[in-house]
């Protein structure tokens, strides 16, 4: 029996992992000042068109119950979107919308109170740490491997942070990426289509197929042939 090698080159199949925000004391309590404030609502409403006779105190209870609902709506929504770490990078995920920061395109990352900064060109991302423990503990563990120069993160900083582990977050294959628009990092050559984009597998730099170095110039890894198709 002849055993045939697979001729077709094979694609490596680019993966990233999504972390759903979890639940923090602070988001609980923060639902919890919602809940009561809906109760409140209700309570104003009933008081005030429903009951026979009026309550002095209904308005007062109706606009305070609304300001905390809507107070607890904004900060349980604000900064608790899953987070996407992987191949290209860190994404954030804001309803269907996908914003990327790319490896190659991280300036700095470093601890702010009790966010994690991941600064690039064009965008900054602030994850909430505690909401985020495992996405933050894989931040740190790919950048370090990927990217050390920008990591400006003391471990002890973090001393709370998970172990990352194979299983954290769900792995999904990479999508929405962008790299037509994009220069080469070689050439500076506008990359018109997706099919002449080659990728550093480490950083995801993007090069003209024709324009790949041997290291890649921004991680410095060696690249040539282990640059990566879209
Ligand atoms: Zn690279």
């Amino acid at each position: 029996m002849v055993e045939t090698k697979k001729k077709k080159k094979a694609k490596r199949e680019r993966k990233e992992r999504r972390f759903s925000p979890e639940q923090t004391y602070a988001s609980g309590a923060v639902v919890g000042v919602g809940m009561l404030g809906a109760l409140a609502a209700g309570a104003g409403v009933w008081g005030q068109w429903i009951s026979e006779v009026p309550h002095s105190y209904a308005p007062f209870l109706f606009g305070g119950g609304a300001i905390a609902l809507g107070a607890s709506l904004w900060f349980g929504d604000a900064g608790a979107v899953p987070v996407r770490v992987g191949d290209a990078g860190i994404a954030l995920e804001r309803g269907t919308e996908l914003t990327r920061l790319a490896w190659c395109d991280l300036e700095r990352v470093e601890v702010s109170g009790k966010q994690l900064l991941a600064k690039g060109k064009g965008a900054t991302f602030s994850i909430p740490i505690a909401a985020h423990p495992k996405a933050v503990a894989w931040i740190l563990a790919e950048g370090t491997r990927r990217v050390p120069d920008v990591m400006n993160v003391k471990r002890t900083e973090l001393a709370a942070l998970p172990e990352p582990k194979d299983l954290d977050g769900e792995l999904v294959p990479l999508e929405g990426v962008q790299v037509a628009g994009k220069h080469c990092a070689a050439t500076n050559k506008p990359i018109a289509f997706e099919r002449d984009a080659r990728i550093c597998p480490n950083c995801a730099q993007v090069y003209l197929k024709d324009a790949v170095p041997k290291k890649c110039v921004t991680c410095e890894k060696d690249l040539g042939s282990s640059a990566i198709e879209l």
